[in-house]
Parts: C-alpha cells; sequence; structure tokens
C-alpha cells in the first residue's frame, strides 16, 4: 500500500473511532483530553463534534493551523510524563474521553511513550470513560473495545475505563 493509501485509511480509522466514541460518552460528563495537538485536526473535529464540552489539549509545543489553536486555559504545554501527573490535581478520574495521538515516525518509541503513558493517562480517566488511540495502550482496568470497519486491522483502538 502507497504512504497516500495508508495516510488516508489511518485517517478514516480515526475519525471512525473518534465518532463513535463521541456518540458513546453521551451522558456521561466530564471533560474531554487530547494528547497531541499537532496540527489540530482532531482537536479541532472534537470540538466541532463536542461543542459543550470542555477540552483540554496536551501538547510540547503548538505548531497547529492559527485557527485551531486552544485557548489558553485549556491548553496544557510541556512533556507529557510530566503534564499526565501534574493533571491529576485537576481533572482526578474525571474525564469522558481522551484521544491520544502522539506517535511520530519513530514507531518503536512511540509504543514506548504510550506504554509509560497509559497509567498516568488512566488516573484521569473517569469510570466508563472511553480512550481512542492509534498506539495499544495497556491498561488492566480498560476493557478493549471492537473498533469501527474503517480501524479493522489494528489501525486504530479504543478502550472503555472499568
Ligand atoms: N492530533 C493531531 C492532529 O490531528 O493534527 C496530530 C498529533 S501529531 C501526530 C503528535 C503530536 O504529539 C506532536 O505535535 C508532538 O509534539 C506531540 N507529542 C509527542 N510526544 C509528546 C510528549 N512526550 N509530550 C508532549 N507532546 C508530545
Amino acid at each position: 500500500m502507497s504512504r497516500l493509501l495508508s495516510n488516508i485509511a489511518r485517517l478514516e480509522a480515526q475519525r471512525a473511532c473518534l465518532d463513535r466514541a463521541v456518540t458513546m460518552i453521551g451522558d456521561l460528563a466530564g471533560p474531554v483530553l487530547e494528547l497531541g495537538l499537532g496540527n489540530g485536526r482532531t482537536y479541532d473535529h472534537l470540538r466541532v463534534r463536542l461543542p459543550e464540552r470542555d477540552i483540554f489539549v496536551f501538547e510540547r509545543q503548538v505548531a497547529s493551523h492559527p485557527d485551531c489553536v486552544p485557548p489558553p486555559d485549556r491548553l496544557i504545554l510541556g512533556d507529557l510524563r510530566e503534564t499526565l501527573p501534574a493533571a491529576y490535581a485537576r481533572f482526578p478520574q474525571a474525564a469522558a474521553l481522551a484521544h491520544v495521538d502522539i506517535a511520530t515516525h519513530d514507531r518503536a518509541a512511540s509504543e514506548r511513550l504510550a506504554v509509560a503513558l497509559a497509567p498516568l493517562l488512566a488516573a484521569l480517566m473517569r469510570k466508563g470513560a472511553v480512550i481512542v488511540s492509534e498506539l495499544p495502550l495497556p491498561v488492566a482496568d480498560w476493557r478493549a473495545l471492537s473498533a469501527p470497519p474503517e480501524a479493522d486491522g489494528g489501525r486504530y483502538h479504543m478502550y472503555q475505563a472499568g
């Protein structure tokens, strides 16, 4: 598969999982956490789909489209290994949805980072929360959900916090 087709498939999987997660959280109270602002594409999608939700974005350094920069009080800057534990005082087991989009071209390093972040993120999620991630996130209390057909083949992962 060409890189173009692979990228299109990844984005379709991402959109399908995010849209399913948005539907699933329905009445579940709590903010949304976006890990990895990047260009701001998925942040923008989430804010369009969830206009009433508080969306907090974690990012090392803002480099997004200018229209997609979160308000300063919703932007948590720094390395996730430090900002996630620091956020616990603000969102102790409170978030309803998290999207983890932190991968770089170094797949092995990205997978190691995801493993390190998984328990830090778990402390922020409420029971029943939905977690959407490109990378596998091993958390014992989370149930792996079957992904939408667009995400078949392990392109994207969905979990529900227990
Ligand atoms: N969701 C974005 C979008 O749709 O445009 C794409 C995110 S991009 C694939 C990954 C982002 O994760 C990068 O902007 C990078 O700076 C951020 N990131 C990766 N590792 C990080 C870390 N340890 N701490 C903070 N941000 C990190």
